[in-house]
């Protein structure tokens, strides 16, 4: 048996790892986002009790069915478990062998047509529960045409990555769900980041998706956490085949893997809505003014700033403003300053982009920009 030994350290020390200023955005490798105090006081009250999950995930799900004006929701491990979980539900509906069977989807409609041009990353978590993607139309886009001829009796949903929507050559969303329920096929909709202006989130299900999956990493959740909403007897078979009654039910559900803790369920609500309570003129204002800050904290340096916006597909463009861009010389001068401000103390991690070396606000906590500034100021004075 080994000693339990007390520390002062911190756990930072105590575990070897290097605390970050995150000044990238909301990314997964980083860990997300700093959770609210609200959103922490939520999860260790949930702490403090054991619950039984079914009825937490049951109310959590209600809850956020009312805030997203669907007809069901439930609570997920994170967008891409959202569409592992999503497609499954499509795949196997309330059969509880097939709950079993998956990602086997023998007996079952195992075909996700999906647009050419909407192939991205994620697409792979709906081939996780067994189902084939096919594509409809070209490099050049698809017609409704071809997208109903991708239709087969074997097709058991769409997928809609509802950042691509508008992509030219690609069919709207709106075109592709009145075709879906014409051919009574669900859709479902990736909006894993698309949850601002607020308005937004609930948009997707009244332009006819039958399920719609978000990331809480993206408002200010749980890294892990995220929900997905839609139809009642879709969220039902999600319900089913999720992890939830492994022991205690009948069928060794596919879903088993994608476990959530009760503190995780508890503070992706939270933080949903306090994120549509959020007064976020002045959360793009605090980005402004800490962009602000490390300008004038930098006059006089032989660089070119400019306040800009990061996108969410890493792109800069003008408004609103979340960044600052500062220009170099080259792609690697930039690069050379983004690996020494994460070398250096504190560490800080930056997104080079071509010339610019991007200084992103969105997780930025109050009072970091003062060692961003402080630590940029000598990097550029190395220059
Ligand atoms: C981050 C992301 C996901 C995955 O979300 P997780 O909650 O991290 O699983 C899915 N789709 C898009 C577009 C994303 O940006």
């Amino acid at each position: 048996m080994g000693t339990i030994t007390r520390s002062s350290t911190s756990i930072f020390q105590r575990l070897g790892v290097r605390p970050v200023i995150n000044a990238c955005g909301v990314y997964t490798d980083l860990g997300g986002t700093v959770l609210s105090p609200t959103v922490w006081a939520a999860m260790e009250e949930m702490n403090t009790s054991a619950v039984r999950l079914v009825e937490l995930l049951d109310a959590t799900g209600a809850h956020i069915a009312k805030l997203m004006q669907a007809e069901a929701a439930r609570v997920t491990p994170g967008a891409s478990a959202a569409i592992a979980l999503g497609t499954a539900a499509c795949m196997a509906g309330m059969n509880g062998e097939h709950w079993e069977r998956l990602p086997d989807t023998t007996g079952m409609k195992n075909e996700v047509v999906i647009q050419k041009r909407h192939r991205y990353k994620y697409d792979r978590c709906a081939r996780i529960p067994g189902a084939k993607l096919v594509e409809a139309g070209d490099e050049n886009g698809t017609t409704l045409a071809q997208l109903e001829a991708a239709m087969t009796p074997q097709t058991a949903m769409i997928l809609f990555p509802a950042h691509l929507d508008e992509r030219t050559g690609t069919i709207a969303l709106r075109d592709v769900t009145a075709l879906a329920k014409r051919c009574s096929v669900p859709t479902l909709v990736d909006a894993a980041y698309l949850n601002y202006p607020t308005e937004r989130m609930a948009s997707f299900g009244k332009a006819g998706a039958d399920l719609v999956c978000f990331s809480a990493k993206y408002f200010w959740g749980p890294n892990s956490g995220g929900f997905i909403y839609g139809r009642k007897d879709l969220i039902d078979a999600v319900a089913g085949v999720d992890f939830t009654r492994y022991e205690s039910g009948k069928y060794l559900t596919f879903g088993r893997p994608f476990k959530l803790d009760r503190q995780t369920i508890a503070g992706v609500v939270v933080a949903l809505e306090e994120w549509l309570a959020m007064d976020h003129e002045a959360r793009w204002r605090g980005y402004a003014s800490k962009v602000l800050w490390i300008m004038q904290v930098l006059s006089g340096a032989n660089v070119s700033m400019q306040p800009m916006y990061f996108t969410m597909e890493e792109r800069l463009e003008e408004a609103p403003v979340n960044c600052l861009a500062v220009r170099f010389a080259s792609a690697n001068a930039a690069a050379a300053v983004c690996a020494r401000l994460a070398e250096g103390e504190p560490s800080i991690a930056t997104v080079p982009v071509g010339g610019h070396l991007v200084i992103a606000m969105d997780t930025v906590l109050n009072g970091q920009e003062h060692e961003i500034a402080r630590r940029l100021k000598e990097e550029l004075a190395r220059l």
